[in-house]
């Protein structure tokens, strides 16, 4: 977060930024064991017209109909992430059963597949560099890169993204 907001203190009237990286979670709070996961992140801030949560489904509707293809439904459903006000959960209508239920997206999920956390740019983050919250506005999302993958590709196993098989990789 502090390189984040080191490159938003040296940017001009608007700010879009698009990054990928290995994120290293805290075992304790993750219950992921400290493994590195990448991770796709993106803000974009406005001093213009405000960005409203529309903006932001838009955004991320056009993105998935592109990535998944374009019968591709999402949908917003509340949560809480520390950087966002409001925040939500993003997630697609399952591909593989069409949102009937199955192996993939498990049978209670009711169809649906979580891919994203995502929501508008919280005001102490605007103050933490200097930026005045009314007069700024801003979106931002983020989510791990495998899970993208595995269900953009059909890929049935975590495991054979580190295996280093190369059969395997020369698929993509
Ligand atoms: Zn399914």
């Amino acid at each position: 977060m502090k390189g984040i907001l080191k490159r938003v203190t040296m940017s001009l009237i608007t700010f879009l930024a698009i990054s990928t990286g290995v994120l290293l979670k805290e075992p304790a709070t993750s219950g992921e064991g400290g493994r590195p996961a990448p991770e796709i992140t993106g803000q974009t801030w406005f001093n213009a017209d405000p960005l409203r949560m529309a903006d932001l489904k838009g955004t991320l509707e056009q993105f998935f109909k592109e990535f998944f293809g374009p019968k591709t439904e999402i949908r917003f459903a509340p949560s809480f992430y520390p950087f966002v006000e409001p925040g939500a959960v993003v997630d697609v209508r399952c591909f593989f059963c069409s949102g009937k239920g199955c192996s993939v997206c498990g049978p209670l999920s009711g169809g649906w597949l979580e891919v994203l956390g995502a929501g508008m740019v919280h005001p102490n983050v605007f103050r933490a560099v200097g930026y005045d919250p009314r007069r700024w506005t801003g979106f931002a999302f983020g989510g791990g890169i495998e899970r993208l993958l595995m269900l953009r590709h059909g890929v049935p196993d975590l495991r054979l993204l580190f295996e280093n098989d190369i059969r395997f990789l020369r698929q993509f």
